[in-house]
């Protein structure tokens, strides 16, 4: 395919604000594309040149960018500049000027030719190593049409954002194979495992939906990661279970571990919940994975909490927390060594266990990981367990871990198979917070903002809009408006982190009542935790809105009244969660619920 074509692609989907729409064209571009290609086309299509969770850093600023544009356009920088302050996005303006000058490509380059010359670009390192990216890029844009540099040079300026989820590429792939979403489930469930979107579309391009059910983890690329379901009582639990394995839940930071031996090395790689690379991060877990891992390869997960050794004790998120850290990773670290409690083992020596039952899996975990009992050698721990034999376990359990100042416990049912990006019923969380109203707080994804009015329009935002995801639908749904209890410092980064993801059209996944709308729409990509008094019902808010009334599943009575959070306020930013990891309506719908029977 003529990267040309690809392109007209681009400014087809880009233009579309209907979701529907989209996913037709997506599947359309997966048709004509080959399946040696179509790596390349998935990866371009997100605006990288390799799957999210690997670092592939083009290593050029917005100041190189424009000069290897300008070098190619023979026009100055200056005048580009002033351009550029009209359209905020360098591709347009790099498309404006060749048009002018018209300018039309010497060469009819392919996606293949563009996409390794990409590539080249992020491997490039050492002395001359700027001059030789910024002489590649700027070839490439002398080389191609208008239409085609305005999106290649939005990939390393990283603003190619064409609106639409991995979960509408999922949908697009199913009307691809089927001509409608009924395969859309199959193909999620092998993405999950392996979320790499370039190499799902290139097996179902080669061999069809029957390769999706094989799909196995792969090392060096994350697998979603389980999440817990929640109730209200110990009494629920045990009926819900009836067996099952009680651990404290721990409040740190969760990691994914990948570890392989290659000859006398190892490499281990880090994952984080919103499946970032962070093994730089974290050189202490490394070092003991490296140490304490026994096995040829390994996937294993847990939490990493930091550890005072003077008391011996466990620090709280808040401490923990400041690991999470670009700078100073080595000072840190000394200052807050990190220990980590594996509580997974998904894969071991080649052999996937998503579908071994946790005992099984944990009886292998043992086999792995092998603490010496010596808490200030050994990095990797393994937690406590106890058997649920009948609610008041539970209960047992639970105080005895909030009187260790712990979060609460987790309880885990004991033939549960490990169902990667699942909120099943394999794992129960239970936290203090419900006993009372909801303490539990929300994940909600910024959806745009009001420029505010008076001293708040200093900032430049005076309220912002939250949603949480539908995951039936692939669309983010408004729970609230928030326009106080931010310090200053919060309404400057939160102003700055919208400037960069602002368009012009609200996006085709947001479902947003007219009275909720906002003077700026945001793509859906900061996530924020959200605390609340309450969750209240509102005609304003469409989360939950068309929902049946009743989680319990008696009623169906289509209700005009969505979820809406009362006094809701910003907790923190969360920077390791995808907007689609945001709390969902559904878990609204069950928080609401709880809150209901506790009251
Ligand atoms: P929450 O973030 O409240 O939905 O709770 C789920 C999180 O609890 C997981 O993502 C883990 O990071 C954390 N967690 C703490 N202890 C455990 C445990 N023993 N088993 C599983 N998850 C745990």
């Amino acid at each position: 395919m003529k990267f040309k074509v690809l392109a007209d692609h681009f400014r087809l989907i880009e233009s579309t604000s209907s979701r529907n729409d989209m996913t037709e064209l997506l599947s359309k571009l997966f048709a004509e594309t080959s399946a040696d290609e179509i790596g390349a086309v998935m990866y371009m299509l997100q605006g990288k040149v390799t799957p999210p969770y690997e670092k592939a850093d083009f290593g050029l600023g917005e100041k190189m960018i424009i000069r290897a544009v300008v070098r190619a356009l023979q026009i100055d920088e200056e005048t580009f500049q002033e351009s550029l302050k009209k359209t905020g996005d360098i591709g347009s303006s790099a498309e404006m000027f060749m048009e002018k000058k018209g300018m039309k490509g010497t060469q009819d380059m392919s996606v293949m030719d563009v996409f390794e010359k990409l590539v080249s670009i992020t491997k490039m390192s050492g002395d001359g190593s700027q001059d030789r990216k910024l002489e590649i890029l700027s070839e490439l844009v002398k080389a191609l049409d208008p239409l085609s540099c305005r999106y290649l040079v939005r990939i390393p300026a990283q603003t190619l954002r064409l609106g639409f989820s991995d979960m509408t590429i999922l949908d697009a792939m199913s009307w691809l194979l089927a001509g409608n979403k009924s395969l859309r489930k199959d193909i999620e469930k092998a993405y999950h495992v392996r979320p790499d979107l370039g190499y799902i579309a290139e097996m179902l391009k080669k061999h069809g939906i029957s390769k999706m059910a094989s799909i196995v983890p792969h090392i060096g690329t994350p697998i979603l990661m389980m999440k817990a379901q929640r109730l209200p009582t110990p009494e629920d639990i045990f009926n819900k279970l009836q067996t099952g394995r009680i651990e404290p839940k721990y409040d740190g930071l969760r990691l994914q571990i990948h570890y392989e031996k290659k000859g006398k090395e190892a490499v281990v790689k880090l994952f984080s919940r919103g499946l970032d690379d962070v093994t730089y991060m974290y050189p202490d877990i490394v070092e003991g994975v490296i140490k304490e891992c026994h096995a040829d390869s390994a996937i294993l997960e847990g939490e990493a909490l930091g550890f005072d050794s003077y008391s011996r004790t466990f620090l709280p998120f808040q401490e923990t927390v400041q690991r999470k850290r670009k700078h100073d990773i080595a000072e840190k670290a000394q200052e807050i060594p990190l220990k980590m409690f594996i509580f997974e083992l998904l894969y071991v020596n080649g052999e996937s266990l998503l579908k071994t039952p946790l005992t099984d899996r944990s009886k292998k975990m043992l086999k792995v990981i092998k603490p010496s009992g010596d808490i200030f050698n050994d990095t990797l721990l393994l937690s406590p367990q106890v058997e649920m034999i009948t609610a008041d376990d539970v209960n047992r359990v639970f105080e005895d871990s909030i009187s260790k100042g712990l979060e609460g416990i987790m309880v885990k049912k004991l033939d549960g198979t490990y169902e990667p990006g699942a909120r099943g019923w394999n794992w129960i969380k239970f936290k203090r917070s419900y006993s009372a109203k909801i303490d539990d707080t929300l994940d909600c994804v910024v959806m745009g903002y009001d420029r505010g009015k008076g001293k708040r329009s200093d900032f430049g935002i005076g309220a912002f809009l939250v949603g949480v995801y539908d995951a039936q639908e692939d669309s983010y749904k408004t729970v609230a408006k928030i326009g106080t209890g931010l310090s200053d410092e919060d309404w400057r980064m939160l102003h700055t982190l919208c400037t960069h993801i602002a368009t012009d059209h609200k996006p085709a996944l947001y479902d947003v009542d007219k009275l909720m709308s906002v003077d700026v729409w945001v793509k859906p990509a900061i996530v924020v935790e959200i605390k609340a008094d309450e969750i209240t019902r509102s005609t304003m808010h469409t989360a939950g809105r068309s929902m049946k009334a009743s989680v319990s599943g008696k009623a169906s009575v289509v209700d005009i009244q969505g979820y809406a959070l009362r006094f809701p306020r910003l907790k923190r930013f969360v920077d390791d969660k995808k907007p689609e990891d945001a709390t969902t309506v559904e878990e609204v719908a069950e928080m609401s619920s709880i809150q209901l029977k506790s009251v």
